[in-house]
């Protein structure tokens, strides 16, 4: 297949780039507007490869995404390109209605150009993926059952909201239109290459600093956590195997609070880089609950593990050693991002 995907310079379009060229014979284009998320360096080690290219395009320009589409020819699309960071969604909501609402909007519009002029054969076995998150189905109770894909949408918060209506948008493309899509809805993902502002980098980088590690509230909101080396391979599935008008619902059943992961991690950095300090969770600090902040995410991903043939490979505590270890390894990456936000964003927001 000859995969063109959107936000591969992003921490999960990266882990893609890297599984489509390391484990398939899958040719892909990257095409990424290089936002403050973007970290080329991220597929630094399949760059050279002949199956590997990048176009520097902003998903809402249709025309430009158009002419890549007539020059590459592919036959899947994998949109993960997005504005993801809830609390900036909070701050500052309109990039996040450009992005994620009016940039699907010109996705679809571009993909269906080229789509209904392929050949009979080729317009079949078409697929257009949109990367969407467990968020569209709002919050979970304590003792709710986990979203599955029948689960009705509610988004609470303004990124959750635009992600809802983007795979609304895909949804009406496939009823509409015939175009051959489907979504996937994920839980939170964690692991290496993760931008320095969410709550398991951040913590970990604040950590090995010795500043304070900063927890919304009590700590007690859950999130289901999901590895993204596992994500990767299960969206590379999804695009081989994925019916049009399908949706998959795809966790690890690796449900923490927020105040265990953060604890996990200070378990972790006590074992790998004790501080002569104390141990890492002295550093805790219960700061105030973000805005709307939903309580429990938690998917049942049952129907997507049959239908695509995949369990995710790390359970939370192997993949957070993982994660650590790596961001040890790699300072001078997130140093030099930290250097870069401090004057943007005030350290101790998390996601
Ligand atoms: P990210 O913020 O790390 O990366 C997004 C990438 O998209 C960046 O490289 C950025 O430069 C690019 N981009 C943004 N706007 C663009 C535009 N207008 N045109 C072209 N490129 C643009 O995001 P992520 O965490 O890798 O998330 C990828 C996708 O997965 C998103 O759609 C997100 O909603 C979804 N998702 C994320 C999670 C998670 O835990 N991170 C969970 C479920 C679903």
């Amino acid at each position: 297949m000859r995969v063109l995907l959107t936000g591969g310079y992003g921490f999960i379009g990266s882990a893609v780039v890297r599984h489509l060229i390391e484990n398939t014979r899958h040719d892909v284009l990257n095409i990424d507007s290089l936002t403050y998320a973007a970290s080329p360096d991220a597929v630094a080690d399949v760059a050279a490869d002949s199956r590997y290219g990048f176009r520097q395009c902003d998903i809402c320009d249709t025309a430009a995404v158009g002419r890549i589409l007539d020059a590459y020819r592919p036959d899947a699309v994998m949109h993960l390109a997005a504005e993801s960071h809830v609390d900036r969604s909070i701050d500052s909501a309109g990039v996040f209605m450009r992005t994620n609402i009016m940039g699907t909007f010109s996705m679809l519009e571009a993909v269906r150009a080229y789509w209904r002029e392929l050949p009979p054969a080729r317009r079949a076995a078409f697929r257009f993926h949109h990367v969407s998150t467990d968020e569209v189905f709002g919050m979970l109770g304590p003792h709710d059952p986990p979203f599955t894909e029948a689960t009705p949408y509610n988004p609470s918060s303004p990124y959750s909201a635009s992600k809802a209506a983007s795979d609304h948008l895909v949804r009406a493309w496939h009823h509409t239109y015939g175009l051959p899509a489907f979504i996937t809805n994920t839980t939170n993902n964690y692991g290496i290459w993760h931008f320095p502002e969410k709550l398991v980098p951040l913590t970990i980088i604040n950590a090995l600093e010795g500043r304070t590690l900063p927890v919304y509230g009590a700590g007690d909101n859950v999130r289901d956590w999901l590895f993204v080396s596992d994500h990767a391979e299960a969206l590379v599935r999804a695009v081989e195997h994925g019916r049009p008008g399908g949706t998959y619902a795809i966790g690890a059943r690796q449900p923490r609070t927020n105040l265990e992961v953060v604890r996990a991690i200070c378990a972790v950095l006590d074992r790998l880089r004790p501080d002569p300090a104390g141990p890492h969770a002295r550093l805790i600090r219960h700061v105030p609950d973000r805005p709307g902040h939903d309580f429990r995410y938690e998917i049942d991903p049952t129907h997507a593990e049959r239908a695509l043939g995949w369990t995710a490979r790390h359970d939370f505590e192997s993949g957070l050693e993982l994660t650590v270890r790596w961001y040890i390894d790699h300072a001078p990456w997130w140093r030099a991002i930290r250097a870069r936000q401090q004057a943007s964003l005030p350290m101790g927001r998390v996601a």
